[in-house]
């Protein structure tokens, strides 16, 4: 028979409601565990052995070892009564271990060893911990009560690291109509986050990691999900200490993917796991009426509202229409307070700027007249890489972090200066499209302020649109680091340089790079693609699984060169535009001598590459009258 001396001592029955049993209810059959997810004033999941007529105890901060040969400390506590096996409840605040207690597991346990030390080997027969522990007493620090929890090979797993990129919505006019789940997008930044043995780890829209730019939400991730081993989904809103972390999806659960599930059943998984009491991390609100909910957005200045298929699977870096997102415009001008605007002078236009102090990154304290001011500033390097190229206007509704709209028409609010080039379109059974071409200033202005971010055009001119002036190579990591993309670069140039080819690299501001071959305005389309997709595959063919072409994205890995944007009507980031990305990264022309493995995209900011600007001048100039031909080089190659 244990002891409940200590536990007794330790608690006052008149201010807790934990059981006090006299312990020894007697079980028939095997001896039971339990594990509790402790919400205290640190987060910790206490394992119980019956053992004795009492439960034994420890504390194990934060998450069990799921992975083999993982170890945690285990706090060795006094034992508890048996009832203690199916106790849940709320432990007042000041009391000893104040906080809510949850049953995480519970089922019956196998002893495989126990130590002359103490040493226990057990095999766990839950529900969701099943495999084989050891409790070793390691007197951590001297401490006779630090033991360690050790995860046995038995019903270990490997935790599944894959950096997920979010499945995108499909932007609509319209409500679906049909039984949909609507939710607030709040045009906050879109986050992805995992605990693995309880660790937390934030990432990005591309891949990022982001952990350390939201403490709050790393250190409560764990607090705010009922489980330590799962990826979520969502969007960090707010800013400091008052960001709060809106989930929206999982993707991950204790070892199971969860992505071929129905979205209706992923969120009944969620809101089993996420903790109405921790602030800071909350479930996304679902609502059958979306209407009901658009006006709500409308009159509360939200980004507007998402509408998913409750069948939908969840499709990583996929743009799907069984996710539509309805933005909600920013109010007209009109009733808009006059100090609220500015007029910017540009050659021989005027252009006003609405609402200049808008911060567009907030961490940054950069806002919306910084951007036009960039964009001004570097106008005589950036203008030349524009001009005469059909233009899309990619229109962020309220900022670099909020949804966006593609137009390939300049729409009609646009000032009638803007020049326009008529360019027959597929999609459209060869009816034209009108292009806006952005050949000055005033015109680059206007983009901007109309909720241009990054500024996409064409591989080709409108006078020439089916011949381009370079071949653009597009590396993109798939679960490797940037210094990959580094390294498939340089090998990149190497492989050009053989068959006599000058080549230029950028950074895309986000995890790539473009690599660039200008070449004569002779060859078609599909030629400089050929040639691309040559080069690219014999890259592939001998980089040691460095380069690859695989165009599916489950299971791709290394760094992918894609050829696809070698197209007509294929549109492209332009050199020196601002990415709407945390930190205002931007595309930059680097010499290939800058081009080292320990590079961070993420430094070359709007400031950075002013000053690279007024010192290097446009080290992209060449790209712009190339006279290389390919016929060469394909001989060579063949
Ligand atoms: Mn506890």
């Amino acid at each position: 028979m244990g002891e409940l001396g200590e536990y007794r001592r330790k608690r006052d029955p008149a201010r807790t409601p934990e059981p006090f049993g006299a312990g020894g209810r007697g079980e028939d059959g095997r001896p039971r565990f339990v594990v509790q997810r402790h919400s205290a004033r640190r987060l910790h999941y206490d394992l119980r052995l019956e053992r004795d007529g009492v439960l034994a105890s420890w504390a194990v901060p934060k998450g069990f070892p799921t992975e083999p040969g993982s170890r945690r400390m285990a706090v060795h506590t006094e034992d508890h009564p048996l009832e203690y096996l199916t106790w849940e409840g709320e432990i007042p605040a000041g009391e000893y271990g104040g906080g809510t207690m949850d049953v995480y597991d519970s089922g019956p346990y196998e002893l495989l060893e126990e130590k002359r030390n103490g040493q226990l080997t057990v095999r766990l027969d839950g529900d969701r911990l099943r495999g084989t522990w050891t409790l070793v007493p390691a007197h951590l620090d001297g401490e006779e009560r630090n033991w360690l929890l050790v995860k046995r090979e038995e019903g270990s797993r490997p935790t599944n690291r894959r950096r997920y990129r979010p499945m995108l919505p499909a932007p609509a006019r319209r409500l679906p109509r049909g039984d949909w789940l609507h939710e607030a997008e709040w045009g906050g930044e879109r986050t992805l986050a995992r605990l693995a043995e309880g660790e937390p780890e934030l990432w990005n829209a591309a891949g990022a990691e982001t952990t350390d730019t939201h403490p709050t939400i790393a250190r409560t991730l764990g607090r705010g999900l009922r489980t330590f081993d799962c990826v979520v989904d969502g969007e960090i809103v707010g800013r400091g200490g008052s960001e709060v972390y809106v989930v929206r999806d999982v993707l991950q659960l204790e070892g199971e993917e969860l992505l071929g599930r129905a979205l209706g059943e992923r969120r009944a998984v969620l809101e089993e796991l996420v903790d109405p009491r921790t602030a800071p991390i909350r479930l996304s609100e679902s609502f059958p009426d979306g209407r009901a909910l658009l006006e709500a957005a409308e009159e509360q200045g939200l980004a507007g509202v998402l509408a998913r298929d409750p069948e939908s699977p969840y499709l990583p870096g996929d743009r799907d229409d069984r996710w539509r997102l309805v933005s909600v415009r920013p109010p007209r001008d009109a009733g808009e307070a006059e100090d609220d605007e500015r007029v910017i002078r540009a050659g021989r236009r005027t252009v006003r700027i609405r609402h200049p102090e808008q911060r567009w990154w907030p961490d940054e304290a950069l806002t919306k007249a910084d951007t036009i001011e960039y964009y001004r500033g570097v106008a005589p390097v950036l203008l030349p890489h524009l001009h005469a190229r059909p233009f899309t206007i990619k229109q962020h509704y309220n900022g670099p972090r909020s949804p966006f709209r593609w137009l390939k028409d300049l729409p009609p609010e646009a000032p009638d200066w803007i020049p326009v080039t008529e360019q027959p379109a597929k999609s459209r059974g060869g009816a034209p499209v009108r292009y806006p071409l952005v050949n000055d200033e005033a015109t680059l202005v206007w983009m901007v302020d109309y909720g241009c971010v990054d500024l996409h055009v064409w591989l080709s001119r409108a006078d020439k649109p089916d011949r381009p002036d370079a071949v653009l190579f597009d590396l993109d990591p798939a679960d490797v680091p940037f210094s990959d993309v580094v390294r498939a670069a340089h090998l990149l140039r190497a492989a050009l340089d053989a068959l006599g080819l000058d080549a230029y690299v950028r950074t895309t501001g986000g995890e790539g790079l473009h690599v660039l071959v200008p070449v004569a305005r002779v060859h078609d389309h599909a030629e400089a693609r050929a040639f691309a997709e040559v080069v690219a595959g014999a890259l592939a063919a001998t980089s040691d699984g460095l380069v690859t072409t695989e165009r599916t994205t489950s299971g791709r890995r290394g760094v992918f060169v894609d050829t696809k944007m070698n197209g007509h009507g294929q549109q492209v980031a332009a050199a020196y535009s601002v990415r709407p990305l945390p930190g205002a990264p931007v595309a930059t022309p680097l010499r290939w001598d800058e081009l080292v493995e320990d590079l961070d995209p993420r430094e070359l900011t709007m400031a950075v590459v002013r000053e690279r600007v007024d010192r290097l001048g446009d080290l992209h100039e060449p790209v712009l009258h190339g006279r290389q031909r390919l016929k060469a080089a394909l001989d060579r190659l063949v």
